[in-house]
């Protein structure tokens, strides 16, 4: 597919960014090109109608799931739902604690958001560990949310983090 070798091509490495021995992957070179951004995301369209013929809820995940989160939802005609760290969304939220390489973390959604039995896609750019899209899920799940699929754009496979998200993971660019 011609959309995915231009989107691949944008990606950039930055070694030992943000800490030494880490090859960090920069996606934001895709979305300072207009027609990048829209050949990521008819092909993040296009492999959602692939899984599910209907979808109620595009979650995205703090922070880079927010930028393609929202496109995704418009074209598809659904809500898009945000997932956040701790403390930054307003009113009443459901929680899940994830553990990080030190220490802990915690995620939140604003109660009311997804209703029980509501199609839901997760996005993301990046699975690598897996712990922030397996936290994601619980959350999702805890609020009674039907997973349809988690997506991410790019997905580091040497970590095996596909293996912590049981409601399966699809990805459009491995490494
Ligand atoms: P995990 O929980 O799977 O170990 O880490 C995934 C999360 O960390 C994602 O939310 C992603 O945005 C961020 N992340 C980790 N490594 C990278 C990277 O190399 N590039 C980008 N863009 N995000 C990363």
């Amino acid at each position: 597919d011609e959309r995915l070798s231009r989107v691949k091509g944008a990606v950039r490495g930055f070694p030992d960014f943000p800490k030494p021995g880490i090859l960090f992957r920069d996606i934001f070179p895709i979305l300072r090109d207009p027609s990048l951004l829209k050949d990521l995301c008819s092909l993040m369209l296009d492999h959602i109608r692939s899984k599910t013929s209907e979808v109620d809820v595009i979650v995205g995940l703090e922070a880079r799931g927010f930028l393609f989160g929202p496109i995704l939802a418009m074209e598809l005609g659904c809500s898009f739902v945000p997932i956040r760290k701790a403390g930054k969304l307003p009113g009443k939220t459901e929680k899940v604690e994830y553990i990080l390489e030190y220490g802990k973390d915690v995620f939140e959604i604003q109660e009311g958001s997804i209703l029980k039995g509501q199609k839901v896609v997760i996005v993301d750019d990046l699975l690598a560990t897996g712990g922030t899209m397996k936290a994601a899920c619980e959350l999702v799940k805890k609020v009674g949310g039907d997973i349809k699929d988690c997506l991410v754009v790019i997905e580091l496979s040497d970590l095996k983090g596909r293996d912590k998200v049981p409601e399966g993971c699809s990805s459009l660019i491995n490494y």
